[in-house]
């Protein structure tokens, strides 16, 4: 039987592109292997399905029931993200980079976890270390993955290893530069062509009671506030009459995720407080604001304290 290379569920573009490299390795080592996916292909998001097009990859095979089955996991050890009836399958391998979840084995096996920013990063120093030949496109799969996972090497959780890996992928892959590649990415998650505005606005939205005041938050993250120059007007209208509905403020994030800041649009009975907030002043409908990149950590914080929670 030959062994399924499956990641979590709901799956990002780490565990498509450890799953399709580890199967990869499997095989240049001797075990039948095939890359899998806990949903079908139709369903990927649109990151992933921009990666393995600009490669030339097909999505992994759908594998939902574990029964039964070999199984190699990559990028989580957690039962409660995995296949249905995982306690029912032969666990063979596990590579990933996150903490130690809650899986148990019968038996000894291979089991590689690194704390670096990504599993493709594990992945590529077995390569390397076994001297196991890595195909141009898998080299490209896992590339993006190791961009994606640490936002371009921005995240807190990237490492030396990571930017090593993506020096050797670079060039197996033949891409000249990485920053255009992530910011390809980052547009294809980003994109909110053909969204209705509301799915929009309530794709990441939530409702704040500070000092009985009812304030609603949203953010869209975008790779440039260009992607929204013509939705602008009706954007605006929209947050409007959320607003009407009950709201002392609607505020809206549209977070620049490469220059890391946030333009905030505003919609309120008392403008003064929010600028108070936020040290600033709206101009139109909206104020910047620098490195304002977390609802939770930035925006919510100095507005309680604005409105003396
Ligand atoms: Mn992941
Ligand atoms: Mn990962």
């Amino acid at each position: 039987m030959s062994v399924s290379v499956v990641g979590h569920s709901n799956p990002d573009t780490d565990s498509v592109a450890a799953a399709i490299s580890f199967a990869c390795y499997l095989n240049a080592t001797g075990t039948d292997a095939v890359a899998c996916m806990q949903i079908d292909a139709a369903n990927l998001n649109p990151e992933s399905k921009t990666v393995l097009a600009k490669f030339g990859m097909a999505a992994p095979a759908t594998l939902t029931d574990a029964a039964g089955k070999k199984l190699a996991l990559v990028d989580f050890s957690d039962i409660g993200q995995g296949p249905a009836n995982l306690d029912k399958a032969d666990i063979i391998a596990i590579v990933d980079h996150h903490k130690i979840g809650d899986i148990t084995t019968n038996g000894p096996i291979l089991f590689n976890a690194q704390p670096v920013g990504c599993s493709c990063t594990v992945l590529y120093d077995m390569y390397k270390n076994n001297n196991v030949a890595l195909p141009k496109d898998v080299a490209g799969v896992m590339l993006c993955a190791i961009l994606s996972d640490t936002v371009n090497f921005k995240s807190p959780t990237c490492t030396e290893a990571d930017k090593v890996a993506v020096a050797a992928l670079k060039g197996i892959a033949g891409v000249a530069d990485t920053d255009a590649l992530f910011m390809d990415m980052l547009k294809a998650k980003s994109s909110i062509d053909g969204v209705p505005i509301k799915d929009l606005i309530y794709r990441d939205y939530k409702d704040f009671d500070m000092k009985g005041n009812k304030i609603g938050i949203g953010q869209l993250e975008l790779a440039s506030l260009d992607q929204v120059a013509a939705i602008r007007d009706e954007l605006y209208g929209a947050l409007k009459s959320i607003k009407a509905d009950g709201r002392h403020s609607v505020l809206f994030m549209l977070t620049d995720v490469v220059k890391e800041g946030t333009e905030l649009v505003v919609v309120s009975d008392d403008v003064a407080i929010i600028e108070k907030a936020f040290k600033g002043k709206v101009d139109g409908t909206s104020m910047w604001i620098d490195g304002m990149m977390s609802r939770k950590k930035q925006t919510v914080p100095p507005l309680q304290a604005a409105f003396g929670c």
